[in-house]
């Protein structure tokens, strides 16, 4: 297989505007669950910036639980990231969620991102796989680590080698969090794949207090990156607020990073 480290023993290494991902360095990709207007976003990306992400993050394509929950700005959020980018310089990652929307979704995202839902969407995995853009896949909330693997697989076999894995958390008997974080995989995969992995302790636990102990927890595993919900008021988020760090507590997070010893 494409993603196996047999097939390729070495890490599988990108730039991504102005730095590498699956490097040497923990990338940091920040900003909010959702783009909800122009002023919202640009004051996240210039605040995430200033604290330190390399990338921005925000989805446009919301694949929310509830039909009744904000659902995104759709191509209007797009017009939105792509204006963060030129005002700050941070690439783009943003969900897409259909396979017909991929040609719309990478014409303005630097990193087309398969959400958590969508692992196991062959259509989309097919789709992005015949784009010219690097794609972030997301575990499923209840897949196996093979299966995270083969879903990465559709993805290369279709001839987009630049994939990168994302543990999210899995869905467990424990409801004190949302999720749990599967520390594990992220060794497991670095084992089995050339692939870079990065965690979302955002969504892998649910609540603002617990994101950076569980991110550093990740650096210190070997994770390549971290996606982290920020957002420039929490309280007044439209998706996934209390999971969503200030920027300032991103800001001090990001100061931590660097602190961490990870093996490579
Ligand atoms: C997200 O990144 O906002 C998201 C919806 O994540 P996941 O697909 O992991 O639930
Ligand atoms: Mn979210």
């Amino acid at each position: 297989k494409i993603a196996s480290r047999e097939f390729i023993p070495e890490n599988t290494v990108f730039p991504l505007d102005g730095f590498m991902i699956g490097g040497d360095e923990v990338v940091m990709i920040a900003g909010p669950c959702a783009v909800e207007s122009r002023s919202q976003l640009l004051e996240c990306a210039q605040a995430v910036k200033e604290a330190g992400a390399h990338a921005l993050r925000g989805g446009a394509f919301k694949p929310r639980s509830s039909p009744y929950s904000f659902q995104g700005m759709g191509e209007e959020g797009l017009e939105i990231l792509a204006e963060a980018r030129e005002v700050t310089g941070l690439p783009v990652f943003t969900e897409v969620i259909a396979p017909e929307q991929v040609p719309l979704v990478a014409k303005y995202a630097d990193v087309l991102q398969i959400g958590a839902r969508n692992m196991q969407n062959f259509a989309l995995l097919h789709a992005a796989g015949e784009c010219d853009k690097p794609v972030l896949l997301k575990r499923g909330p209840s897949a196996l680590i093979e299966e995270l693997l083969m879903a990465a697989e559709y993805i290369l076999s279709h001839g987009n080698r630049r994939v990168i894995l994302c543990e999210r958390g899995v869905r467990t008997f424990e409801t004190s969090t949302r999720n749990t974080t599967d520390i594990n995989a992220i060794p497991v995969l670095k084992n089995l794949t050339h692939l870079p992995v990065i965690l979302d302790p955002s969504h892998s636990t649910g609540h603002a207090d617990l994101v950076a102990p569980v991110a550093r927890a990740g650096i210190a595993a070997g994770a390549d990156g971290l996606i982290i919900e920020v957002h420039p008021n929490p309280r007044q988020a439209l998706s996934d607020g209390g999971q969503s760090l200030t920027p300032e507590k991103f800001a001090i997070l990001v100061r931590q990073a660097k602190g961490i010893a990870r093996e490579v």
